[in-house]
């Protein structure tokens, strides 16, 4: 699903797309595409931020809150400059952005990583729960300390990753490979973006995490427990 204001660069990305074997169906409006999104079914979206009505965050919002949604890859199509800046910022649940011009083939690439990606971790479905935290990949929903926090595909995916294998130490590169995959358009310092999100979410004292610890010189590790009991 493309949803852009802009017809040629609809015209130009269905083109490009279709030659890839992928359907296509377009809407220059943000809720008439939103509504063609529910209609389905929808394998992944490509989303202008500028739109004339609903703008691209507010149709990611109401598609992260939606039941049957949430879990829709979304790619944001932004302008140069501020608008990467309220997207990284806003963190919207985004699964990645592009920023234009774009070549179509740069374009194809980052939506194949985000929808292997999603296989990949489909196939991770365990519920993980380890004292006052618990993640369920179904919902991607973590509840900590009782309360559900909200995270996008990617903090989820990282957080998971990282939970699966307590007190691991691993490297920011390690991570890219293990979370972002091959194809990966990003570099080491993303990984600090997306530790420091998820500290905000999650931890009671991001100044102080408690879950997502960081080794110097190493990389990050995640812990459920005071070092004492770990050692246990
Ligand atoms: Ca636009």
């Amino acid at each position: 699903m493309v949803i852009e204001d802009e017809k040629d660069i609809v015209d130009l990305l269905a083109y490009a797309l279709r030659k890839e074997g992928y359907e296509v169906r377009s809407a220059t409006q943000g809720r008439e595409g939103l509504e063609l999104i529910r209609r389905g079914p929808t394998d992944l979206a490509l989303i202008d931020i500028m739109l004339p009505d609903l703008d691209g965050l507010e149709i990611c919002r109401r598609v992260r809150t939606d039941e049957n949604l949430r879990n829709l890859p979304v790619i944001f199509l932004t302008a140069r400059g501020e608008e990467v800046d309220r997207v990284i910022g806003l963190e919207m649940g985004a699964d990645d952005y592009v920023v234009k011009p774009f070549s179509p083939r740069e374009l194809v690439a980052r939506i194949k990583a985000v929808l292997r990606r999603r296989e990949r971790g489909e196939e991770r479905r365990d519920v993980i729960e380890a004292r006052d935290i618990r993640l369920d990949p179904r919902t991607q929903e973590v509840i900590v300390r009782g309360q559900t926090v909200m995270l996008s595909t990617l903090e989820f995916r990282l957080l998971h990753f990282m939970a699966s294998h307590p007190r691991r130490i691993f490297a920011r590169e390690n991570l890219l490979d293990q979370v972002w995959g091959r194809d990966r358009f990003v570099t080491p310092r993303t990984v600090d973006v997306h530790i420091r999100r998820l500290r905000e979410k999650i931890e009671a004292q991001p100044d102080k995490p408690r879950f997502l610890q960081t080794v110097r010189g190493s990389g990050y590790r995640f812990t459920v427990e005071s070092s004492e009991d770990a050692q246990a």
